[in-house]
């Protein structure tokens, strides 16, 4: 995608480089006036409540009679000794099995079973496993969309919630809130029945979690036969963070994003950079602007690298299609089935 941009005096080029910061691929861009006629996608897009208008007025329906279903799991975008690469690899195909035998149940269904075995893996940044805060204790995230409703649950800073995914989704399904972190999230746990834990379970090898380099997460998205798109996500964060630090994974908009007339998406890597780019939202709206799930998993990383030099992952679905991953680390383990 090729765009204009601003020099300093304000004067539009072409730059002839992809830029997909600038990207309004439907003749609207950010050089001078949008073209006569052109409607913000704020007013076509709407809510759900308005989606069967939109959805009229643009062809589009939040829900396809029948889609293709979809499913694609990564265990993280950050570095992995080369020893743990096979295994780590392993252990995503798992969840992609674990994830696909549960698509016939929708979308969410598929994502959250994914996601929830990866908890248990110990060679991944979530759950049992997960990197160690500065203080030496691990605070989990994590964050669940689903794309029919655009209802979200995200929850961060747990010490002794067995499973985050878990939790996310009760905060989804309770709806009154979407973000819950530390204490309340905690209190919110028990007062709904999930399962917690002993924080030090979350500990299995010590050495080696202090010693994770960068950051790594676990995701899936998954699109069912209706139509249907979600994304779970959890992790353990950036190791040594600050205590209390959240990053990006529970917050949609940031590290996940769903929405059925779009497409889906979640990231891995640098949280604070997904987070000041808004970048799971603004893949989505590069899908609603008709790019392709390829185009837009690519263009995400590329802007990581070149806006704030940060370094990370993403896997996309649209929907109809295949998904697509995209990477700017050395390796990402992946697995889709279709
Ligand atoms: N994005 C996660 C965070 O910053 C970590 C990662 O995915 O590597 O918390």
């Amino acid at each position: 995608m090729f765009c204009c941009r601003e020099d300093p005096k304000g004067v539009a080029k072409t730059t002839g480089e992809p830029s997909w910061r600038e990207g309004f691929p439907r003749g609207v861009t950010r050089c001078g006036r949008p073209p006569a006629g052109a409607e913000s996608f704020l007013s076509t897009a709407g809510s759900p409540s308005a989606a069967c208008s939109s959805a009229a007025k643009t062809g589009l329906a939040r829900s396809l009679s029948s889609a293709r279903p979809a499913l694609i799991v990564h265990g993280g975008a950050g570095p992995v000794p080369e020893n743990e690469r096979e295994l780590r690899q392993a252990a995503v195909e798992r969840a992609r099995d674990a994830g696909w035998a549960e698509i016939g149940s929708g979308a969410l269904a598929a994502a959250l079973a994914a996601v929830r075995l990866m908890e248990d893996e110990p060679l991944l940044n979530a759950g049992i496993g997960a990197c160690l805060n500065a203080d030496g204790v691990v605070e989990l995230d994590a964050g669940v969309m689903e794309g029919a409703e655009l209802r979200a649950g995200g929850v961060a800073g747990l010490k002794d919630v067995r499973h985050p995914i878990d939790l996310a989704l009760e905060v989804m399904r309770d709806g009154r809130h979407v973000l819950l972190a530390g204490d309340g999230a905690s209190r919110f746990a028990r007062e709904h029945g999930v399962e917690m834990a002993d924080p030090s379970i979350f500990i299995t090898d010590r050495k080696r979690q202090e010693l994770l380099h960068g950051a790594d997460t676990v995701g899936a998205v998954a699109r069912d036969s209706d139509g249907h798109l979600a994304v779970a996500v959890s992790t353990g964060g950036i190791n040594g963070k600050l205590p209390g630090r959240i990053g990006d994974s529970p917050i949609p908009g940031a590290g996940i994003y769903a929405d059925d007339l779009f497409g889906a998406v979640c990231g891995t890597g640098k949280g604070e950079a997904f987070i000041r780019l808004g970048l799971a939202r603004l893949m989505v709206v590069e899908l609603q602007h008709g790019m392709s799930a390829a185009v837009v998993a690519r263009g995400a990383v590329a802007l990581l690298g070149k806006a704030l030099k940060a370094s990370g992952g993403v896997i996309v679905i649209g929907r109809e299609g295949a998904p697509e991953a995209a990477f700017n680390t050395a390796a990402m383990p992946f697995a889709v089935a279709i």
